[in-house]
């Protein structure tokens, strides 16, 4: 399926890539433009921000805000990704900080999920809830395969990016996505590495499936910033430790995302691009 993003008659500057992260990854991009976009869900956590890497059209959206105000039960999960779908964004990286739930995996590793396992509460994590929109849209019933959450093109242009650098990333894993705001007891911890499961973070779910919902590719990037209450002897995470540890990963990780950037498919044939074929949304747009 071929990618055709026509220019909009609004004068809205378009972008075909998407990332959803920190302004640390845009902040050092030349002409930064920025893009308010309404959903029929609310707001977005901020405007997008439109901007060039390596020749492609980027649209970067703070996950959590500027000045990081949204706690990631409180972010509006759908109204991002419809942002990014309504500028034309088709591919979406999202990285995260997490903790490892393995000794192996300490801070400073770079793992790209290839599941997670849901252990959220009350989030809204479906466009296909039967609800009318404000413009009178009406969602059919739909079920998407959710068996591989994530873009294996998108995977390896990111496994690529990181070895390219040096950075040997852990590929493959499963990333556990907890409510929070609050971290794991150790016997949480404990539990989801009994489990065989990887990592653990807050924001990673229900990012993917409304991705998978507009029929867009998504794909993790996790970055470690501290080991679990389960894995570690210590007092267990601490919030000045995580954002630390991610201060100091920081430039290395944009380096790999827009290095990521440039080299995902400019056209799309992935299962991803095909999860809504022969599928009626009732969704406007998509
Ligand atoms: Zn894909």
């Amino acid at each position: 399926m071929a990618d055709v993003h026509p220019p909009r008659t609004d004068g809205t500057p378009t972008a075909e890539l998407g990332v959803i992260g920190g302004s640390g990854l845009y902040a050092l991009l030349d002409d930064v433009v920025e893009v308010r976009v309404e959903t029929p869900y609310g707001p977005p956590s901020d405007a997008l921000f439109v901007g060039e890497v390596a020749g492609r059209r980027v649209a970067f959206l703070p996950r959590h805000g500027r000045g990081h105000r949204l706690p990631p039960h409180r972010i509006n999960y759908r109204a991002n990704l419809w942002a990014l779908h309504a500028l034309g964004v088709r591919q979406v990286l999202g990285p995260c900080a997490v903790g490892g739930l393995r000794a192996e995996y300490g801070p400073g590793t770079l793992l790209v999920p290839d599941q997670f396992v849901d252990r959220t509460s009350g989030r809204v994590q479906t466009y296909y809830d039967g609800r009318v929109l404000p413009d009178g849209s009406v969602p059919e019933v739909v079920h998407v395969s959710m068996a591989d959450p994530y873009c294996p093109p998108g995977r390896a242009a990111a496994l690529a990016a990181a070895r390219d650098l040096a950075w040997e990333p852990v590929d493959g894993g499963t990333l556990v996505v907890i409510e929070g705001p609050r971290f794991s007891t150790r016997a949480e911890s404990r539990w989801f590495t009994a489990n065989g499961w990887s990592v653990v973070g807050m924001t990673g779910h229900p990012e993917a499936v409304l991705a998978r919902e507009l029929g867009l590719c998504y794909t993790s990037l996790a970055l470690v910033t501290d080991l679990d209450a389960g894995v570690e002897s210590g007092e267990g995470v601490t919030h000045a430790e995580v954002l630390e540890v991610f201060a100091r990963n920081v430039d290395r990780l944009r380096t790999v995302l827009f290095k990521t950037l440039e080299s995902l498919p400019a056209t799309r044939d992935c299962p991803c691009s095909h999860a809504l074929d022969d599928l009626e949304t009732g969704l406007p747009g998509v």
